[in-house]
């Protein structure tokens, strides 16, 4: 294809990931972004629900009927004059390190607070991993239909307890029963709150000028109560900067509430007009390949296995980085060296696994894998090199792992370096004795992986709890050093799946004595494929 129709393709597409703690309202967000994407309403599910809960269970029932879980976890849908890709990220207890793995294929994210709650643990956790490749960050203060905490005291909580900036795009007109709307900073214009219009798009309610008097008719004292605080707000906080928002230094943020749809219009407004592009990304040759460079690139952030025994097929995740995917075309993978031909590539357009004629940069294809794709793995048509920056993140949940029969040591082992080569969980293995322990960063990883062991490899497999709180990957530039440091920490140290060092902490303080007592010593949070 002509440079510029593949320019033009890359131009439209913005692809981001929302990220937040349970319950903050991440899904019923989903819910109203896809349906201003227009999919959901014409797909005729949710429309006509009287409440969020149905909503949801809407969904899933979806899902279901489906056969695979694979339709949330990639939505496609058309917004002003942009194709945006949303990519889920599995919370509550489907929380994993494939959670942490998106984050690092997507090029912008949505962090969505709960207004009364403020900035919460898992938010935290997951703004540090956006923070690997400074990916930029909008904010929507989510649950305006109820009281909230004082708007400014919350974003003095995400700029000290985040430390991002923040520049308020909309303020909030009171909250709860008093909720009426929230002011435009940029456009100078009020938007006003309906009830009972959350499984609708509303039209806009717009009152142009926040001196405009028909303010004070419609809203009373709050009219001059709102004028008031802007004065305030003006002067307390950041004006919106498109380039420190792109380099992850500051975050615009909205207010609203997603059960009642009112604001996450705007938020998408903002998101299409000032999120990027699809970002170019760097080789472990340390160049960089841009989404405009014409021979299709791409890497595998995430492999899901279909978890029903009867049908094995799994399905590997590509992020496509540059050039254009189409139907049948030949492609390399890098790792194995081996040339493949890909004509049955899966897209995931709101919700229908369908196969793709062709797909751009930003677009997240499936590829069906039976066992031959592992995380972190790059496909090229042209040059050959591979990407850097999908890793693997520090598990923070650890048990040992048994077999109900000894005989089968060596499967369980092979399953077991199968699995984390595919991402699903990390093993170790101590240096001082036989135990085998597992790693993951979310409890339900636990389960998948007996369940896998049971039905792919036959091993009959139980856990035991593990004295250990933390791991660290640790490499050293000198090789001496690093010799003493495996004879004296031997009890401490193991091999991961890919035969890394890797100390395990039985407790935080113990990590930190062992960073203080060897200094040349480098302990790592990720670890590169
Ligand atoms: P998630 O865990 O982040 O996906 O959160 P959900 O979208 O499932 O929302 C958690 C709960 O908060 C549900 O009961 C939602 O109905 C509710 N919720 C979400 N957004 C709002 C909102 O704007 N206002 C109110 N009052 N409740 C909300």
């Amino acid at each position: 294809m002509s440079q510029s129709a593949l320019a033009k393709e890359v131009a439209k597409r913005r692809t981001f990931a929302i990220i937040s703690h349970p319950d903050a309202g991440k899904t019923t967000i989903t819910e109203k972004v896809l349906l201003h994407g227009q999919r959901i309403q014409k797909a005729g599910t949710v429309k006509g629900k009287k409440s969020g809960q149905h909503a949801k269970s809407d969904w899933m029932e979806m899902e279901k009927e489906r056969g695979i879980s694979v339709t949330t976890s990639v939505m496609q849908f058309p917004y002003a004059n942009a194709l945006v890709n949303l990519l889920d990220t599995p919370g509550h207890e489907d929380f994993s390190e494939d959670t942490y793995r998106t984050l690092t294929a997507v090029d912008s994210c949505l962090m969505v607070i709960d207004g009364a709650k403020g900035v919460e643990d898992r938010t935290i956790k997951l703004m540090e991993v956006t923070r690997l490749r400074d990916t930029p960050i909008i904010t929507f203060m989510n649950k305006l239909d109820r009281d909230i905490r004082d708007p400014l005291e919350l974003l003095d909580e995400v700029e000290s307890v985040l430390n991002i900036m923040c520049a308020p795009i909309t303020w909030p007109i009171g909250s709860g029963k008093n909720f009426k709307g929230v002011y435009n900073l940029i456009d100078d214009e009020v938007i006003l709150y309906k009830t009972g219009q959350g499984h609708r798009i509303q039209e806009r309610d717009v009152i142009k000028g926040l001196n405009n008097p028909e303010l004070d008719a419609r809203i009373g004292d709050y009219a001059q109560d709102l004028r008031d605080q802007i004065e305030l707000v003006q002067g307390a906080s950041n004006a919106f900067d498109l380039e420190m928002f792109l380099a992850g230094e500051l975050t615009p943020v909205y207010f609203g509430t997603a059960l009642g749809n009112f604001g996450v219009d705007h938020m998408l407004d903002g998101l299409v007009q000032w999120a990027p592009t699809p970002l170019p990304r760097e080789t472990d040759g340390a160049t960089v390949v841009a989404a405009t460079a014409p021979s299709f690139s791409g890497f595998v952030f995430k492999i899901q296995a279909n978890m029903d025994p009867k049908h094995r097929d799994r399905v590997a995740f590509m992020r496509i980085v540059s050039g254009k995917y189409e139907k049948g075309m030949k492609m390399h993978q890098v790792r194995t060296g081996k040339d493949v031909r890909i004509s049955d590539a899966l897209t995931f357009l709101a919700g229908d696994r369908e196969q793709v004629e062709e797909a751009y940069p930003g677009d997240i294809i499936g590829l069906h894998n039976h066992g031959t794709i592992q995380i972190g793995d790059t496909f090229t048509a042209g040059e050959k090199f591979k990407f850097s920056g999908i890793p693997n993140f520090a598990p923070e949940m650890f048990r040992r792992i048994r077999l109900k029969d000894p005989l089968k040591q060596k499967q369980l082992l092979k399953g077991l370096v199968q699995l984390s080569e595919e991402g699903a969980v990390q093993v170790f293995r101590p240096l001082s004795n036989n135990d085998l322990i597992v790693g993951a960063v979310g409890v339900l990883q636990f389960d998948v992986v007996v369940h896998r062991l049971k039905s792919e490899y036959n091993v009959d497999a139980i856990y035991e709890s593990v004295n250990v709180a933390t791991a660290r990957w640790v490499t050293c530039k000198d090789e001496r050093k690093l010799d003493e440091f495996r004879r004296k920490a031997e009890q401490n140290l193991a091999l991961d799946g890919g035969d890394s060092l890797t100390y395990i902490a039985p407790t935080m303080v113990n990590l930190s004595l062992a960073t203080e007592r060897y200094p040349d010593i480098e302990f790592h949070q990720t670890r590169e494929h």
